[in-house]
């Protein structure tokens, strides 16, 4: 599955969120939740992004900032991919699915309520017929 989080345009995840830094780079593609099992679910719910070598294993900068080297670099991925799939996914159980949550309640509750929001917003719309949405590749129509 195409990531739901990233698109390979030769720019680094990190280095935009981090950095804002959006030049081109040599980047990897990284499955935000990794191990065996964990790994075919990001696969099928495109949970990946694209790293430059220094944010996905380490280059000769070092490691500090490597997801595979860093926990708590790890571990923003993984708020990230948990928020991604909440939006994409509202009607899946990410903790049954993944077994475990890497984000408070509170802060599922809030993506959660923006999402219902924002599907109210559209739904309303194209009720009114202002606009028609094409349902994407793997996203819900409605
Ligand atoms: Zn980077
Ligand atoms: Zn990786």
């Amino acid at each position: 599955m195409k990531s739901i989080m990233d698109k390979k345009d030769g720019t680094c995840y990190l280095c935009r969120l981090l950095y804002g830094d959006h030049t081109q780079k040599t980047v990897q593609e990284h499955h935000i939740f990794y191990g065996t099992a964990k790994r075919k679910l990001s696969e099928k719910y495109g949970l990946k992004v694209y790293l430059c070598l220094y944010h996905h294993t380490g280059d000769i900068r070092g490691t500090k900032e490597a997801v595979h080297r860093n926990k708590e670099i790890a571990d923003l991925l993984h708020r990230e991919g948990q928020e991604a799939f909440i939006r994409m996914y509202p009607n899946l159980n990410f903790l049954k699915i993944f077994g475990k949550s890497w984000l408070s309640v509170e802060a599922i509750t809030e993506i959660m309520m923006e999402e219902k929001t924002e599907a109210d917003g559209q739904m309303a719309a194209v009720s009114e017929g202002i606009i028609w949405h094409e349902p994407l590749d793997g996203e819900i129509p409605f």
